[in-house]
Formats: structure tokens, C-alpha cells, sequence
């Protein structure tokens, strides 16, 4: 693989490799950009089909954490570690002591936090080596599960795009259809029921619907048919690249905001949200509440001023609307600019 070329097309910045014969640790740490402030991002615990996979996963998700935290007003640089999955059989724990280890190499220039295939244990784990680490037990002074604070964020910033696109003031009586209701789905639901919204909901795991039926009125929908729900607010919740060739055209809703990741399968796909006058909320900007969470938990963790800091979404959403009107331009794209400017401010600061 051309390593260097990589790097370049990605904007890098560093990344760290390590490996440990004795525990099967295969890690990578990707630190996009530290302008900022030391690089945060989750640890990635998965299966890989090739070790350039793993990288480019790595290099791919670090830069996005830049983008989050940049536009979140957070101190913080964008990183992201990817640990590899051994094939055979393997000891968890000590597995994520060596990783811990490589995480203290690196002095705080990077801090991990949980990921995909990675939970509150590991990070308790990786604790025991090492002080560059969040996401870890309320009761050893972490911040816990990041959920909640992602679906605060996101219904702050379904109620900007609501006032900003439908002139409302408030979320009653707003249809908004829940695509996926697993951790921060639910906790949506929550907000939003809270807030006297209506919801329509889809879940391939059809007891996670079910549940926000009984306890939030939700009606159930088809998850292939969820996208085309007549609604006000489409909240993706699931999977990425739920915006695509096959989706778009059959949105009813003007408003398209929710937590998931990439939600954009490709680029183009917020050009043509643009064209058709749907209001696009940029998933980095909206579902950034976990992460203002988790940074809370580096300085001492405040659980008041994480909540506070999760609520000003609201105006990030507010602002990336009026500059998108303002210039003609696609969401997605004024929220990369907001994003390069305060980069480049602190690079020449
Ligand atoms: P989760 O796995 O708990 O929930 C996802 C839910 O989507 C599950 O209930 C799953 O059954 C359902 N699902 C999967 N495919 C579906 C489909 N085709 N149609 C309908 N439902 C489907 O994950 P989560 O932590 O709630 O995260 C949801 C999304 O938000 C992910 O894209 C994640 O990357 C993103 N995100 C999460 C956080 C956080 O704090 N957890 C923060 C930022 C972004």
C-alpha cells in the first residue's frame, strides 16, 4: 500500500502502530489533526479482512472526529484507534492491558474512548495502564453511557431545523419518523415524546420498536419503508449511507436529522438533498453530544456543563441553516467550511 499517499489524500497527520506477539494486540492510533487539543476518539474492536482495511478504516473515522470536534467548540483533535480482531481465540484482558500500555506511549497526545466492539469494561481495563482514557464507570468519576447526550443533541437540533424550515417554535404535534431505536434511538424517542412530538418508528430487532410503542405512543413502520414515512422529521438512527440513489427520492419529509454516522452515502448525496429543498442537519454537527460528553470527562467530568455544552447544538444547527440560505449551498458543505476556518484560525493563531 502507498502509506504516505494515503495519509496525504486523508490530510494526515500521524499514526502509531503496535504490535504484541504475546497478547495478539494488532493496533492502530490515527491522529488526524491536534490544532486544536489532544486527539479523542473511540477504539474500534472489530474483524478486519485485511490490515489496509483496518488503516484506512482508522485514517477515515480519525479525520471525522476532527470535523466533530472542531465544529463542537471542543479543545480537542480528531483521532481514532482500530484494534483488530484476533482470529483465534484470545485473552480479552490482557489484550486490552497491552493496548492501554501503547495508549500511555503516546503521553496524552491522544485519548481513547469506546467504539464499536467496545464497552465500559475495556476502557476500565485500559484505565489500569494508563490516565489518557474516557468513557469509563460513573463511579470511578466517568462519564458513562454516551446515549443519552447524543439523543439530547440531536433533539436540540431537530428543534432548530423545525423552526428554521417549518417556523415552529416548539417540537409539539411534529411527526418525526425514528429509523433504528437501539441506544440513542431510544433515548430520542424519549426527547422527543417529552417534547409532545409524534413518532413513527422502524427496528430490525422488532422488540426494540415494540418498546417504543408501549412507552412513547410510537406507531411501527417497515424498516425498508421508514424513509418514505410522511412525516416532518426523518432521524436516521441506524446504520450509515442511509442516504442514497434509492432513498432519496422517495423522502416526504422537508427535514432530514439524526444521530447516525455517514448518514451521506456518498458526497453528492447532500447536493441532491440541497436540490430538492430537503434541510439536511450534518450528522457530525447534530450527533455530537456523546462526544462533548466524553471530552467533559478529560478535565473532570461535570455532568451540568456537558448538558450545557450538548444544548448549544441548537445553534451550530441554527447557524449551518442561515449561512446554507445565505450562500446557496448544501448543509453538509457549510459545516466543512465552519470547520476549516476554525482549523485554519488556530493555525494561525
Ligand atoms: P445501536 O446499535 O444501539 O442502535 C442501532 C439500532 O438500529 C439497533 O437497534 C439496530 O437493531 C437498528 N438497525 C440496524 N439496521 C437497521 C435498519 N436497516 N433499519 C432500522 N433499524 C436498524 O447504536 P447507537 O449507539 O444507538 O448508534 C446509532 C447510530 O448513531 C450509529 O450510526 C452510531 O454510529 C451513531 N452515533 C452514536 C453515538 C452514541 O452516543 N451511541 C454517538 C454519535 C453517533
Amino acid at each position: 500500500m502507498d502509506v504516505f499517499g494515503k495519509l496525504t489524500a486523508h490530510d494526515f497527520g500521524e499514526v502509531h502502530f503496535k504490535a504484541d506477539k504475546s497478547t495478539q494486540l494488532r493496533a492502530i492510533v490515527a491522529i488526524h489533526d491536534s490544532r486544536l487539543g489532544p486527539a479523542l476518539g473511540g477504539c474500534r474492536f472489530i474483524e478486519y479482512d485485511t490490515d489496509d482495511a483496518a488503516f484506512i478504516d482508522a485514517l477515515r473515522l480519525a479525520r471525522g472526529m476532527t470535523y466533530k470536534a472542531a465544529l463542537a467548540g471542543l479543545p480537542h483533535g480528531g483521532g481514532k484507534s482500530v484494534i483488530i480482531r484476533p482470529k483465534q481465540r484470545f485473552d480479552r484482558v490482557a489484550l486490552f492491558r497491552a493496548f492501554g500500555r501503547f495508549i500511555n506511549d503516546l503521553r496524552g497526545h491522544y485519548i481513547t474512548a469506546e467504539d464499536s466492539g467496545t464497552g465500559l469494561e475495556d476502557m476500565e481495563i485500559i484505565r489500569g495502564q494508563t490516565k489518557w482514557v474516557t468513557g469509563i464507570d460513573p463511579t470511578h468519576g466517568g462519564s458513562g453511557d454516551p446515549s443519552p447526550f447524543t439523543a439530547l443533541g440531536v433533539r436540540r437540533g431537530i428543534e432548530a431545523c423545525v423552526k428554521f424550515k417549518l417556523g415552529k417554535a416548539d417540537l409539539q404535534g411534529v411527526h418525526v419518523a425514528v429509523q433504528g431505536v437501539g441506544h440513542v434511538g431510544y433515548h430520542l424517542c424519549r426527547e422527543l415524546h417529552a417534547s409532545g412530538a409524534k413518532l413513527t418508528v422502524a427496528d430490525v430487532d422488532k422488540l426494540k420498536s415494540e418498546r417504543a410503542r408501549r412507552e412513547f405512543g410510537a406507531a411501527i413502520t417497515d424498516i425498508n419503508t421508514i424513509a418514505e414515512t410522511d412525516c416532518d422529521v426523518f432521524a436516521p438512527c441506524a446504520l450509515g449511507a442511509g442516504l442514497n440513489d434509492d432513498t432519496i427520492p422517495h423522502l416526504r419529509a422537508p427535514i432530514v436529522a439524526g444521530a447516525a454516522n455517514n448518514q451521506l452515502a456518498e458526497v453528492r448525496h447532500g447536493e441532491d438533498l440541497h436540490a430538492r429543498g430537503i434541510l439536511y442537519a450534518p450528522d457530525y454537527a447534530i450527533n455530537a453530544g456523546g462526544l462533548v460528553n466524553v471530552a467533559q470527562e478529560v478535565k473532570g467530568y461535570d455532568a451540568k456543563l456537558a448538558r450545557e455544552g450538548t444544548l448549544k447544538i441548537y445553534d451550530t444547527i441554527w447557524d449551518i441553516c442561515e449561512r446554507s440560505k445565505r450562500l446557496g449551498a448544501p448543509t453538509h458543505k457549510v459545516a466543512d467550511i465552519l470547520v476549516e476556518e476554525k482549523l485554519g484560525a488556530s493555525a494561525r493563531a
